[in-house]
């Protein structure tokens, strides 16, 4: 296979494989979707166990070369661009380039779980809490729509060619967000804000990204000077939102 363009890393470690299958509790009556199928070989394993697999790759030479079943359907093209099916369960080793816009998409469609694998990195991103240094937008946004847990780690050479870092394999439980805020847009445009800055206090990365925000610098003094001291990363995703409604409140 020497085709390693648009994040072909293909995963050839078979103890791999069967992890990914065992975590992803297949019965017949699942309908799996897969994103980046490459030439198929976790697709091999999905249509043993799953009631239907649709495997979604968007390099058509590849796609040629995964095995026919009944139960298959491939869909060649770019995951970001065409329009999810109904399915139950995603499972995929990830093309690690969309990660971020992949994820989601997919957040925004009703499943059961996905077993999906990112960039190590990346993972530790999703699953960070607060006062940790991978805590941040990523952390916030992905737990607002879903329980998120690394499995476990997999490293480079479980992949051909090896990628340059280690993966991991993540599972996301979709599930009601866990508190409601005034206007969802507001509210990223106020994580932007507070963790591009993310060493500075509430007060400073407020007041530096009023413009941004489409609030005057003197709408802090709607918030506590107990808040305004601390910074973004030590604070919870629940207590941002309620600072952002705040500010969505005096918003110009
Ligand atoms: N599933 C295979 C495996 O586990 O070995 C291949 C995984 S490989 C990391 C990612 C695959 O996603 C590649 O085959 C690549 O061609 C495909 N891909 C990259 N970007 C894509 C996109 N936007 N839509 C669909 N497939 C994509």
């Amino acid at each position: 296979m020497k085709l390693y363009k648009n994040d072909q890393h293909f995963l050839v470690d078979k103890r791999v494989l069967d992890r990914i299958i065992e975590y992803g509790d297949l019965k017949s009556c699942d309908v799996v979707l897969e994103i980046g199928a490459g030439y198929g070989n976790l697709t091999e394993l999905l249509v043993k166990r799953a009631g239907k697999v649709i495997a979604v790759e968007m390099d058509p030479v590849l796609a040629a070369q995964i095995k026919r079943s009944h139960n298959l359907e491939i869909v060649v093209g770019d995951a970001l661009k065409i329009d999810f099916p109904r399915f139950n369960k995603v499972i995929s080793n990830l093309p690690y380039s969309i990660s971020s816009p992949v994820t989601f998409k997919l957040l925004g469609c009703k499943f059961d779980f996905g077993i999906l694998m990112y960039q190590l990195e990346f993972a530790k991103r999703m699953v960070a809490v607060p006062g940790s240094k991978d805590y941040g937008r990523l952390s916030i946004t992905v737990q607002y729509y879903a329980d998120v847990e690394i499995l476990e780690v997999v490293p480079p050479g479980a992949f051909s060619a090896p990628p340059e870092v280690s993966s991991a394999i993540v599972k996301l439980i979709p599930h009601p967000p866990p508190y409601i805020v005034k206007d969802e847009t507001f509210f990223m445009r106020f994580l932007i804000a507070v963790f591009s800055q993310r060493r500075k206090t509430i007060k400073n990365a407020i007041v530096n990204n009023s413009g941004l925000l489409g609030i005057k610098d003197n709408a802090i003094g709607a918030i506590s000077d107990e808040i305004l001291r601390k910074r973004a990363e030590v604070l919870s995703p629940r207590e941002l939102a309620e600072l952002a409604d705040i500010l969505y409140d005096v918003k110009i």
